[in-house]
């Protein structure tokens, strides 16, 4: 099947198919079906509108209408409970029939300010993985610090670590391969980098930095107050897998221990959350050597009660699903799809 022709079907599949199969009850049969795994979302932030596309390459944000109506169908089709009720329940391999739980990754200040109160209306209990090191620290995390210098600046190249990242043709190329290279290095190392790359963009304006603000511990412990639970998302957000043995013990044990001391709660009830989804047997070793609980990836497909409690897998939510896309992910059809017609 030629490219166009694959593309075309997609298309019809998503304009025509899914809606058709959700009038014929096709999404509530698949729900029973399903219903022994869990389904934990994966958002990132919820902003009032997503029409400026502001976030360039972080599709995982969705508009504060569409979550709303999300957090709606989740109260009437699934017993919404605590992230750390799912992941006991599985390590002790107990059933977690009909649950969900909502997550929530790097701790944008859009959540305090646009999603809790809507989850506080529907009395829900909510996630939050924290970047440890930047809790506080009126810093955008390093990927958002590239997108917004790549995305606002006026030069066409950057250089960085003497290699040329060209920005007058394809700009969302250039801060892909840029947030690719840096995640692949240690904090010192990015640290150098992305003030290599803000030298040369030039400083953000005000109102360039605030969609990308993260939380400070007063609105965690708002949050907190509302039921809000906080996991760990590592100290600085790197790529696990490619980091040094060494600078493991800032990103996971010291992280961990950051966030259990700041809010009081022991280890043992706190889940990880790799960053990127990015793990390997390294990795998920110094995760459960830390005593944590469990720890999620990103593999967009159900939670089921037989699996790695150090490799569960989530449904993320963007901002370019339909409600009839949202149905087809939490019912785990996309990524049954998706294991059978690779694209
Ligand atoms: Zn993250």
């Amino acid at each position: 099947m030629s490219r166009k022709v694959a593309e075309i079907a997609k298309h019809a599949y998503r304009a025509v198919g899914l809606p058709l199969l959700g009038m014929l009850g096709g999404f509530a049969l698949l729900r029973r079906i399903r219903r022994d795994s869990a389904l934990v979302l994966m958002y990132h932030s919820v902003i009032d509108t997503c029409g400026d596309r502001g976030l360039l390459t972080n599709v995982n944000q969705v508009d504060t209408g569409s979550f709303r109506w999300q957090v709606w169908f989740l109260k009437n089709h699934y017993e919404v409970v605590r992230l750390s009720t799912i992941v006991e329940r599985i390590r002790n391999r107990k059933p977690v029939t009909g649950l969900a739980a909502i997550t929530f990754d790097d701790g944008y200040l859009s959540v305090f300010e646009s999603a809790a109160p809507i989850l506080h209306a529907y009395n829900l209990p909510a996630t939050v993985f924290l970047i440890a090191g930047l809790v506080d620290k009126d810093e955008m995390t390093w990927y958002d610090k590239v997108e917004a210098h790549l995305l606002n600046t006026s030069v066409s190249k950057i250089t960085i670590g003497a290699e040329d990242y060209h920005l007058d043709g394809e700009r969302e190329t250039a801060i892909r391969a840029v947030k690719h290279r840096l995640g692949d290095v240690d904090l010192e190392a990015r640290e150098r980098l992305v003030a290599e790359l803000v030298g040369q963009a030039g400083e953000l304006e005000h109102a360039a930095r605030k969609r990308y603000r993260l939380m400070g511990w007063r609105e965690v412990e708002r949050l907190r107050e509302q039921g809000f639970d906080f996991g760990v998302h590592s100290y600085s957000h790197p790529h696990l897998t490619k980091v040094p043995s060494r600078s493991l013990q800032l990103e996971i044990d010291a992280s961990a221990k950051l966030i259990s001391d700041r809010l009081h709660v022991p280890i043992e009830t706190l889940v990880f959350c790799y960053p990127h989804g990015d793990y390997d047997d390294r990795v998920r070793d110094r995760v459960i050597a830390t005593g944590m609980l469990g720890a999620m990836g990103v593999k967009h497909d159900l939670t089921p009660p037989d699996g790695d409690p150090f490799a569960l897998p989530r449904v993320g939510v963007s901002r370019d699903q339909t409600r009839a896309m949202f149905m087809e992910a939490t019912v785990g059809l996309s990524a049954w799809l998706k294991r059978r017609i690779p694209t």
